[in-house]
């Protein structure tokens, strides 16, 4: 197969290798530090226990530290990825000196940012804040954050905003990744979060990945599926993606559904499993409601329902052949043990939550649940998406532990824990991501702080967010000057990163890990934490943001969530700093924290129940009938073909950290437009040339290469470029329960430029 050009072909190809698969080639020929040969390290004097920066696999790591700098990073052996981690976690020693750090505060005058001191910056903004609120009422403030904030900064901005200025406009970059997977949880189980492990991908027989490409994404886990495979000859990897990616490539079966149609898929493969009678009918009956979003049914009317999904009616819109459906839902129901495993394929979709359903329904009708490998697991992109927002509710629609702000019980149980008056939380939905986008654009917001997220270059349809950003009082903080959001920042605020500053990650599994102070930031940076302190007390509300330092936010935190499921009472900093992390629920210091949920072993598991879905009033797992609808963007004379979005091994979300770092640059080379060569010779476009992708939405040029990957009729561009820029032509269509854009499927017109 053709694969990007890179700007030196041996050294991607051997980062390729090493990087996903390749771990345990790695490991067979000398373990990881083969790569580490080859990118010289200097010797460090002194070893650190900390958690990589960028990916929600949150890799256990060891940082090494010669003279204040960060020198080397080792994966660590008692991690849960047990001492192995990917290329950018091995490059993670160059991230604080990447160029462009922002060493003083900035603020905008006469179109221009001038270096101003924290004192003129922070003044600045509580001044304009307390106005905004003043003249317009709360909800014209909001707060933009980001699964890379600590949890102890995520938390305490919603506790300010929510609590304090009163708007519940408080949301972040997790909206754009994995709402779907939280709210398709939350619909379930009653509760969010997954209720496996990663330690499932060492028990799996049959592993079912869909929408999901951890070969490059998260490599420890997909070589944890490679590891077990190579043990046992019973695994089976099936892979459903409309690209052939690198975890397609080394799957047993790869399914290639038209992109948007992959509910169809699930749903005949329900229809399958109920009617040949491969369904679990004693866990059935004992475990699972049905419901039609609205009203309990029963089984016979999931029976009916699935009736329109046989694999011979869907196989034609779908693009799978009916046998590929039947195999893939017989391998499914009858393996020992199950895992499936997804992520933004399906979270990014307009049908998310509804995919996010069915996939855990599988799982549950097929009794593929609660045993070791056998689970429903939602694969997260940020490190602390998890731990850090849908744990604390920083999201517009929650709080904490999985309340809701339209629950009076809920918003009264906050109220007290956090002493404020009754009445004080707002009632009212804040605006979720695009929602908030629009009302900067349309004036509505007026004044938003943002942190720790890059909005300017991910939200889909970006230029027209970006002049909502331009309009408003935007306060950005930042680690570089020149990222795409910082460039409409009013006031620009230097942050530290990683372990610049301290704090806990929540990585995918539930697992709560701390990151050490261990060097000092540049310049004047300082913590997200620190500017949240300040700006709560310049605000007045020094009594409701009474702690300050990382570790006292941690401790309100803890014991706040003890008063829920959640319940992590038992996770001290000091148990934190002993140990690679420990997944909740773990309600005491002694307690050895919860690999799985909702069965024994799960401290709010009732009496000797096999399976408790607690969450649920009724103790069991709701399945869902969830019809298919097509993707609102479909292929016309106009735009013909689909243009699909992703991530590549080297580089991480909008690159503002990876691409800086010359060897994950040299890697990646720019981001290019990845065609099949049958539609390439089919629009006259060769390897190398420019090309124009226009969408109902916008237009974005960038050149091209041929490459087998994407199925016919699908462009395929990553979005770590911002020379490149592809979200500008992304449609900004979202699921109407999550929320969450529509990344995935935008209907677009592709053309040599010039042609
Ligand atoms: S980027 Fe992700 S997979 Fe790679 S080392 Fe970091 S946490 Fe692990």
């Amino acid at each position: 197969m053709t694969r990007v050009v890179p700007n030196d072909f041996s050294r991607r190809e051997f980062l390729w290798a090493m990087g996903g698969l390749g771990a345990a080639t790695a490991a067979a020929f000398g373990g990881w530090g083969v790569l580490e040969a080859m990118i010289p390290a200097a010797t460090a004097d002194e070893w650190h226990k900390a958690v990589c920066r960028f990916c929600g696999t949150g890799c256990t790591i060891n940082v090494g530290l010669r003279d204040g700098k960060v020198v080397d990073i080792r994966g660590h052996e008692d991690g849960h990825n047990k001492g192995v981690i990917c290329v950018k976690g091995s490059m993670l020693r160059s991230l604080p000196q990447i160029e462009g750090r922002l060493t003083k505060p900035q603020i905008r005058s006469n179109g221009k940012l001038k270096e101003a001191s924290w004192d003129e910056a922070l003044g600045l903004i509580a001044e304009r804040f307390k106005e905004i609120r003043n003249q317009h009422g709360p909800d014209a403030l909001a707060f933009y954050g980001s699964g890379q904030l600590y949890t102890e900064e995520s938390y305490t901005a919603n506790k300010l905003f929510k609590a304090g200025l009163g708007t519940n406009n408080v949301d972040g970059n997790p909206r754009l990744c994995m709402a779907s997977a939280a709210a398709g949880y939350t619909q379930v189980y009653g509760k969010d979060e997954p209720p496996g492990a990663y330690e499932d991908l060492d028990h799996a027989e049959c592993y079912f990945i869909m929408g999901a490409n951890p070969y490059e994404c998260h490599p420890p886990l997909f070589e944890r599926v490679m590891r077990h495979k190579a043990r046992s000859r019973r695994v089976v990897v099936i892979c459903v993606d409309p690209r052939r990616t690198p975890t397609a490539e080394h799957s047993d079966i790869h399914l290639q559904p038209v992109p948007g149609t992959d509910l169809l898929l699930l749903n005949a493969m329900a229809q399958v499993i109920v009617e040949e009678g491969l369904t679990d009918d004693d866990f059935v009956r004992e475990h699972i409601r049905f419901s039609d979003g609205q009203n309990t049914v029963d089984f016979a009317a999931f029976r009916e329902f699935l009736k329109d999904y046989t694999p011979e009616k869907v196989e034609s819109e779908l693009g799978v052949a009916a046998n590929e459906i039947r195999r893939v839902a017989y391998l499914f129901a009858r393996s020992r043990a199950t895992m499936s495993l997804w992520t933004m394929g399906i979270n990014q979709r307009t049908q998310g939550t509804f995919l996010n359903n069915m996939l855990n329904a599988l799982n549950l009708i097929t009794g593929q649940f609660g045993r070791p490998g056998a689970t429903p697991f939602s694969v997260t992109g940020q490190p602390n998406a998890c731990g850090g927002v849908r744990d604390t509710g920083s999201l517009a629609h929650l709080l904490p532990n999985g309340r809701a702000v339209t629950n009076p019980e809920h918003r009264a149980e906050c109220e007290k824990l956090w002493g404020v008056k009754p009445g004080t939380i707002s009632a009212r939905p804040g605006y979720h991501a695009v929602a908030l986008f629009r009302a900067m654009e349309a004036g509505d917001v007026k004044g938003a702080l943002i942190m720790c997220t890059n909005p300017g270059a991910t939200m889909p349809s970006r230029e027209r967010y970006m002049r909502g950003m331009e309009k408003c009082f935007t306060v950005v903080s930042e680690i570089v000057g020149d990222s795409e959001t910082a460039k409409t920042a009013s006031v620009l605020l230097p942050a530290a990163l990683w372990c610049e500053k301290e704090g806990v990650f929540g990585q995918g599994e539930r697992r709560y890990q701390l990151v050490p102070k261990l060097i000092d930031p540049p310049g004047e940076a300082r913590s997200d934490l620190s500017m949240l302190v300040e700006l709560a007390e310049r605000m007045g509300y020094g009594e409701l943001i009474k702690a300050k330092t990382p570790n006292e936010v941690w401790d309100e935190w803890r014991h706040f969530s003890a008063h829920s499921k959640y319940n992590f009472e038992g996770i001290t900093y000091d148990r934190l700093k002993a140990l690679p992390g420990l997944q909740w629920p773990c309600p005491t210091e002694d307690h050895p924290g919860t690999v799985r949920r909702f069965v024994p072993g799960d401290p709010f598991v009732r009496g000797d129940k096999k399976f408790d879905f607690y969450g649920n009033k009724d103790g069991r797992a709701v399945v869902f009938l969830r019809p298919y609808v097509k993707a609102p963007e479909q292929c016309t004379e106009e735009f013909p073909m689909y243009l699909t979005t992703g991530r590549v091994l080297e580089q991480w979300h909008s690159g503002t950290m990876t691409y800086r770092i010359d060897e994950l640059k040299q890697a990646a080379g720019p981001a290019r437009f990845h065609l099949n060569p049958a539609d390439a010779y089919r629009l006259r476009i060769a390897e190398g040339d420019d090309i124009e992708v226009t969408s109902a939405f916008g237009t974005v040029r960038g050149k091209a290469v041929l490459d087998d990957a994407p199925r016919e009729g699908v462009l395929f561009a990553a979005f770590y470029d911002a020379k490149l820029l592809v979200n500008n032509a992304v449609a900004d269509w979202f699921d109407p329960t999550s929320k969450e854009p529509e990344y995935k499927v935008t209907a677009v017109s592709v053309a040599k430029v010039g042609a």
